[in-house]
């Protein structure tokens, strides 16, 4: 343990995700012993994406806007929404460059063992935008592990009467892992070999 605010320093990068105490420790040291490390500059940064990122009022996506980028781009095709779980899956999809229609963001995936049921994710958002008959298809793009293909099969089922294309991106993909763990050739092919999942 080190004294005062050292380890509370120590003790919040601990509380990230994906940072282990050693690291937590490493980072700490790294601001406190670097010559010219900006400090305001994270420190702004910080308050700023609190304050000033929100969710796209469609998609779910990350947004200083009310609306997302790929929302209000009207080159992209309102035909098909790909569905994710979160919003750096857009942004492992948008670098395969394979994908031309729109998103939409569930914000997680269900996980009874973690208490997360379909109510809990952007799912009544998802059947709001089928409404109109713009949709065509519905590409299920979830994560290759057992939360993933839980939500698939929740959200294939649910799909199932609304008489659109439903797709489910082909195997492939390193199972049990994370969508943006796939390099983006995977991912491509993932994308092109979709497989139908009802129609
Ligand atoms: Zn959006």
């Amino acid at each position: 343990m080190y004294e005062g605010i050292v380890q509370d320093l120590i003790d919040e990068f601990g509380r990230l995700p994906g940072i282990g105490p050693k690291s937590a420790q490493r980072i700490a040291f790294h601001i406190l012993q670097t010559e010219n490390f900006d400090t305001s500059r994270l420190a702004e940064l910080l308050v700023d994406v609190k304050t000033k990122v929100r969710f796209c009022e469609i998609c779910g996506n990350v947004t200083e806007e009310t609306t997302c980028s790929i929302c209000r781009d009207p080159r992209r095709s309102p035909a098909v929404i790909c569905v994710v779980e979160e919003a750096k899956d857009v942004q492992a999809i948008e670098r395969t460059r394979e994908f031309r229609g729109l998103y939409h963001v569930l914000g997680g995936a269900i996980s009874p063992i973690d208490g997360i049921g379909p109510d809990d994710l952007r799912i009544r958002q998802l059947v709001q935008r089928l409404a109109d008959d713009t949709v065509q298809e519905v590409i299920i793009a979830t994560d290759p592990n057992l939360e993933g293909e839980a939500t698939a099969t929740y959200l294939s089922r649910m799909l199932a009467p609304f008489g659109l294309r439903v797709t489910r991106l082909a195997s492939g993909l390193p199972v049990g892992g994370d969508l943006e763990y796939a390099d983006e050739v995977t991912l491509g092919r993932a994308f092109e070999g979709r497989r139908l999942v009802s129609e």
